[in-house]
C-alpha cells in the first residue's frame, strides 16, 4: 500500500448529465500525463454557475457514472457532491477531500476548459488554488485564451492543460441528438445508453 505521501489523486469534476467519452477519454488522459494513481469523477448536486438551470436528477447522474467508469479499475465515483445540501462549490469538496487524504496527497481537478478558465470567479479561489492543481481538458486546436495565459501567470505550476480529441463530443449535444430521435451509439458507453432509453431521460415523450 502507498504512504499517504505518494498519493496523486485526480477529480473529475463535472455534471454529466451524460457523462460520455469525451470524459472517460479526458480523465485516461491525465492520468497518463500527471502520472496519477485513481480518478475520482465527482458529479455535483447544483453546478454553482447553473442555479436556474435544469439538469437531471443527481441519482441517474451518479448511476451514468457509475455504469461508464465500472471497466476501469482505477476510475471511481463519489457521492461527495450528490450528497452535500447546497450548491456544489468545488471549494468545499476539496477541504473535504484533503481531511481524508491527508496534507501531502497532491490533487489534481480535473475539468473542461471553459469551467477551468472561470477559475478567478470561483468561491475562494487562492484557497483553491493552494489546495490543488488544476487540469483544463480542451478540444484539440483550442487556442490558449488570455484568461489561461492570466491564470498561468498568476498561480505559476498551478493551472494545466491536456488536448483530448474525443472532446468532440458533448453532453448538450447527446441531449439534443436523443431528443431529436437521432442515435446516440459510440458517443457513450453502451450501458449508459441504455440507461437513458430506460428511464426516458431527454426525451420530450417523458
Ligand atoms: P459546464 O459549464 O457544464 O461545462 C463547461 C464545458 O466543459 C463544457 O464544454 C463541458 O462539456 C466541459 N466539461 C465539463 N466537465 C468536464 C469534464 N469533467 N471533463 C471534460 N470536459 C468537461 O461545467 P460544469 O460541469 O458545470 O462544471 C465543471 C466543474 O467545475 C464542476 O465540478 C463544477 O462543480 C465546477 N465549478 C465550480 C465552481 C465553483 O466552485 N464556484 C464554478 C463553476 C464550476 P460537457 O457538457 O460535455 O460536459
Amino acid at each position: 500500500m502507498k504512504s499517504e505521501t505518494e498519493v496523486r489523486l485526480g477529480i473529475m469534476g463535472g455534471t454529466f448529465d451524460p457523462i460520455h467519452y469525451g470524459h472517460l477519454v479526458a480523465a485516461e488522459a491525465a492520468r497518463a500525463a500527471f502520472e496519477l494513481d485513481n480518478v475520482l469523477f465527482v458529479p455535483n448536486r447544483l453546478p454553482p454557475h447553473k442555479k436556474d438551470y435544469p439538469v437531471s436528477e443527481p441519482k441517474h447522474r451518479y448511476l451514468m457514472a457509475v455504469l461508464a467508469t465500472i471497466t476501469n479499475p482505477y476510475f471511481d465515483v463519489s457521492r461527495i457532491e450528490l450528497d452535500r445540501d447546497g450548491i456544489s462549490y468545488t471549494i468545499d469538496t476539496l477541504r473535504a477531500l484533503r481531511q481524508v487524504y491527508g496534507s501531502t496527497a497532491k490533487l489534481h481537478f480535473i475539468s473542461g476548459a471553459d469551467a477551468i478558465l472561470d477559475l478567478l470567479s470561483w468561491k475562494d479561489v487562492d484557497e483553491l488554488l493552494a489546495l490543488c492543481y488544476f487540469i483544463a481538458a480542451t478540444r484539440p486546436g483550442y487556442q490558449l485564451s488570455d484568461q489561461l495565459l492570466k491564470l498561468q501567470k498568476k498561480y505559476p505550476n498551478r493551472v494545466f492543460r491536456v488536448e483530448v480529441p474525443a472532446l468532440a463530443i458533448s453532453s448538450t449535444g447527446i441531449r439534443c441528438r436523443v431528443r431529436e430521435g437521432k442515435p446516440i451509439k459510440y458517443l457513450l458507453p453502451e450501458p449508459v445508453e441504455y440507461y437513458i432509453y430506460k428511464h426516458g431521460l431527454y426525451s420530450l415523450k417523458k
